[in-house]
Order: structure tokens, then C-alpha cells, then sequence
């Protein structure tokens, strides 16, 4: 894909999230890594208006925090560069403020393996990045803790986060992540959900991986 077609389809991806009420307004943003740059969304521009040449590039190894473009990279640059930084296989960040996720991080409640699809973010759980203020380092730090051998993860009184080889990818996992909590969060309204054990979990993310289905986290063990 050409560069200009990447920046259209962070567009068109970011379209459809709220579309689909995956996210709402100019909460949430996109980045994806071309070569050794990274293409992320403007901050608090809304969607209908986004064009290609609004998305920002920022060098992902070069010196830290550069950016270019005629608008301003989305605040939450540092954990979008930060996690390209620390995982070479990783295509894509989406973050969004999606209801029940948002639900689940408010209530700082990880999900547990209440259904087997939380295989498909690395493990037997999705955690919760301790809070920290939006756009800052110190959320950044905690969400690369969070996210330690999982695609996933949901952030402290904030949103969740996704991540994939690829933009499709990364935004199946976001979908994946809002119906699992949705999910487990009904399940403690009926009495609380029945766990599945870690070694089952384990043996799921091994079928996953030739299944085709596994995230972003091919290959990690799972914990
Ligand atoms: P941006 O508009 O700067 O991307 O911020 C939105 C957001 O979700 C901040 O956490
Ligand atoms: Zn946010």
C-alpha cells in the first residue's frame, strides 16, 4: 500500500469506529507504522474532516517526539510510538473510548477468562494500565506494562487499547476486546462469571496461532 493510501485508510478506519459506535467525537486515534516512520492521527480533529495530509509522521527511531505535518500528532503520541519502539511486529495502534471497555478500565476491573476469546489477546487476561493523565509519559510507561505479552489492554478511567500487524488487524482486535467486555460485564450482572483455567487458556492461544485467528501476539506464551 502507498503511503497515501495508508493515510486514507487511518481515515476511513477512524470513520467506521465511530460509525459503528466502537468510539465517539475526536476521542480515540489511529497510527501506523510505514517503514521506519509512524502515521498517526491529529489531535482533536474530527473525523469527517480528517484528509490524508492532516495525518502526522513521526520517525520511530530517530530522535523522540519529532513530528511532521501540518497539524499537531493526537496527544497520545508517546504510548502509540512506545509501543512501536518496543515491539518490532507490531503494524498498528488503535485506541478508542468504546462503552463497555471504558466500564470495565473505570471500574479497574482486568478480564478474566470468562470466554475463550481472550486467547486472542496473547493470554488469560486483558489488564488495566494504572491511570495517568492522557497524552503523558507516565500513561505510556504504564501501558507498555500492561500490555507485556498481550496485544491488548484497557487504561485506568480512560479507554482501551488495541494493537495488530496490520490496521485490519488491530482494529479486529479492538472489535474482539468491546464484545468481550460487554460480555463479561452482563456476566456480572447474572451472578458472576464461571472462569476458564489457565491451562485451558494456554492450549486455546496454541490453536489460535494455526488457526489463524491469533492477534497481534503470534507466538507469545501464554500466562
Ligand atoms: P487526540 O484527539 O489528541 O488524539 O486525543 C484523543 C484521546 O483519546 C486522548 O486520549
Ligand atoms: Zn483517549
Amino acid at each position: 500500500m502507498s503511503e497515501l493510501q495508508l493515510r486514507q485508510s487511518i481515515i476511513d478506519h477512524c470513520r467506521h469506529m465511530n460509525a459503528t459506535g466502537l468510539n465517539q467525537g475526536t476521542s480515540g486515534n489511529i497510527s501506523v507504522r510505514h517503514g521506519s516512520t509512524m502515521l498517526i492521527t491529529p489531535s482533536a480533529i474530527p473525523y469527517a474532516e480528517m484528509t490524508p495530509e492532516m495525518i502526522a509522521a513521526m520517525p520511530i527511531d530517530g530522535e523522540y517526539g519529532v513530528w511532521s505535518g501540518p497539524k499537531r500528532p493526537s496527544v497520545e503520541w508517546p504510548f502509540h510510538l512506545d509501543i512501536m519502539r518496543a515491539q518490532p511486529e507490531i503494524g498498528a495502534v488503535v485506541h478508542t473510548h468504546a462503552t463497555f471497555s471504558t466500564i470495565l478500565a473505570i471500574a479497574r476491573k482486568p478480564i478474566p477468562a470468562c470466554h475463550y476469546m481472550i486467547a486472542a489477546f496473547g493470554g488469560a487476561d486483558v489488564r488495566v494500565a494504572d491511570y495517568a493523565r492522557y497524552g503523558t509519559k507516565a500513561l505510556s510507561e504504564n501501558v507498555l506494562k500492561a500490555m507485556e505479552g498481550r496485544s491488548a489492554c484497557l487504561m485506568a478511567n480512560h479507554g482501551m487499547i488495541a494493537t495488530g500487524p496490520t490496521l485490519e488487524k488491530a482494529m479486529w482486535t479492538a472489535v474482539e476486546l468491546e464484545t468481550i467486555a460487554k460480555q463479561y460485564y452482563h456476566a456480572l450482572l447474572v451472578g458472576g462469571p464461571v472462569i476458564l483455567p489457565d491451562e485451558e487458556i494456554a492450549g486455546v492461544v496454541e490453536g489460535f496461532a494455526s488457526y489463524g485467528l491469533a492477534s497481534g501476539r503470534e507466538g507469545a506464551a501464554a500466562a
